[in-house]
């Protein structure tokens, strides 16, 4: 995505992903107008989201939440502050980090002994406290789940998908054997998949990273990736098989039933508010912002249509009334819009935010006990009787969600070339972009010679990967064992 560009009033910039900087500037824009967000431009990389984009942010959270609670976890808070010897007991671990650490070096007026990161990920900390709570077999599982905020250090900020502070959970876990540190991290990317293709009607692929792009400190690192509108991959959640790296690097050992002095198997995961901007770029259209029901602030927002006489202006409002608690009995969160302005402008207004579904009540439809339903995502209108607004609109809701994640399918569906051959991938990755499912003989020099020449990176080795058996690598002609998920890539 391009440098971010700011635009006030006027038409929204057309959602035009064929060409990258229009495409950045609708979204920029939608995002800034529809009052999700602000940037803080007295320090670069930095964001504020507003109550609309944070109650979106809520919603997403308690979605994930329920499903951490649901497979066993529990939420606690740990200190935003690292020392620096923690950072540097596991090598890889630092080495990957040191780049974007903010560090504190000063505090109440005096330089401190020991710097302190501020965290870009809590892998050392719980480490640290894991070696004290962790004594015996029967302390494990350990399955601890953190919401907090972490720092990356950015240059360029993207509203939500490139920002220095964001906001994140991370799952920090410790186990018995390597196989159940191994279930638990495939079972988290299994919440994250279910999560996103669910709540936020973004389709995603699962698979593995590969040694490029794991995490620091990590055994194997797993993520899902969704395709964006423009053909650029997002990388919407990871998860991570940490190995005994971090039981060796902080001494977290239990005492086993065998009687032996053993080291745990550790995992980690976390998705952050990088989705919610993914979600938002996959969705929306050249009318602005469209939400997938089950995590828009408003679900439904309801219109009056101003009267000529007193008299039909009460019935107007009684309706509103009356369908506004109708909706909420239902369950459909619901506002009304009884500002001033004129019913087009609230049109507009509504669509820009996203909300899903729209209800008129006018004097003309109210003659007949009718109002009138939209959808947001296709703008198809219906009458529906007074009496039955609130099951309808309940149905309309999952008729949304539901289009909106067979849209984006059908997109990556319509998006995913498999390629045998190198000039064809280039020319795919320069002219359409998309994923490219080919051949991959597994070394890093031919993974790095793609990146360089075609700017694509491998996503992850699909989950289904090894179904459509070996073949020849794109790059260089030697055998390779699957087919891995190219894409160039937020
Ligand atoms: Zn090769």
């Amino acid at each position: 995505m391009a440098t971010p560009q700011v635009e006030f009033g006027g038409q929204l910039p057309p959602k035009d992903a064929s060409a990258g900087e229009s495409f950045s500037r609708w979204y920029i824009t939608a995002i800034r107008r529809s009052e999700l967000a602000d940037y803080f431009e007295p320090v670069g990389g930095t964001m504020v989201i507003r109550p609309y984009g944070f109650s979106l942010w809520e919603n997403m959270q308690a979605g994930l939440d329920q499903r951490f609670k649901a497979t066993g976890h529990k939420n606690a808070y740990f200190p935003l502050f690292v020392p620096e010897s923690f950072l540097r007991r596991e090598a890889k671990h630092v080495e990957g980090f040191a780049p974007e650490v903010a560090w504190v070096t000063n505090a109440g007026g005096e330089e401190l002994q020991e710097r302190l990161a501020i965290r870009p990920t809590s892998e050392t900390i719980f480490g640290h406290f894991y070696s004290k709570w962790i004594q015996s077999w029967r302390d494990l599982p350990m399955l601890i789940n953190q919401w907090a905020n972490v720092v990356r250090w950015e240059k360029r900020t993207v509203f939500f998908l490139r920002t220095t502070e964001f906001l994140w959970q991370e799952g920090h876990t410790a186990h018995r054997t390597a196989e159940e540190a191994q279930e638990e991290t495939m079972r988290m990317l299994g919440v994250y998949a279910d999560f996103a293709e669910t709540d936020l009607a973004l389709p995603v692929v699962r698979g593995e990273k590969t040694a490029a792009e794991r995490f620091a400190g990590a055994d194997a690192t797993y993520a899902i990736e969704a395709l964006m509108p423009d053909g650029k991959a997002l990388q919407s959640g990871t998860s991570h098989f940490l190995g005994q790296n971090f039981a060796r690097a902080f001494d977290i050992t239990f005492l086993d039933q065998d009687g032996e002095r053993k080291l745990v198997w550790t995992t980690s995961w976390g998705m952050s508010t990088r989705i919610l901007g993914g979600m938002l770029m996959a969705h929306g259209d050249d009318s602005g912002l469209i939400l997938p029901p089950k995590v828009a602030p408003i679900q439904t927002v309801v219109i009056p249509i101003p009267a000529r006489s007193d008299e039909h202006t009460s019935r107007v409002s009684d309706a509103v009334s009356r369908v506004i608690k109708e909706l909420t009995a239902a369950g459909v969160r619901a506002e009304a819009d009884w500002s001033d302005k004129r019913p087009g402008w609230k049109f507009n207004e509504w669509e820009l935010k996203g909300v899903p579904l729209r209800v008129e009540i006018g004097p003309r439809d109210l003659a007949t006990d009718h109002v009138t339903l939209v959808r947001r995502d296709t703008r198809d209108k219906e009458q529906v009787g007074l009496t039955a607004v609130a099951e309808r609109a309940h149905q309309l809701l999952g008729e949304v969600q539901t289009s909106l994640f067979e849209r984006a399918r059908s997109f990556r569906e319509a998006n995913t070339h498999t390629v045998d051959d190198y000039e064809r991938f280039k020319e795919v990755m320069q002219e359409q972009r998309g994923f490219i499912r080919a051949y991959w003989c597994g070394s890093a020099e031919c993974e790095a010679r793609i990146k360089e020449e075609t700017r694509a990176t491998i996503r992850v080795i699909p989950e289904d990967a090894e179904a459509e058996g070996p073949g020849v690598c794109i790059c260089d002609g030697r055998p390779a064992p699957v087919r891995a998920l190219f894409a160039q890539a937020y």
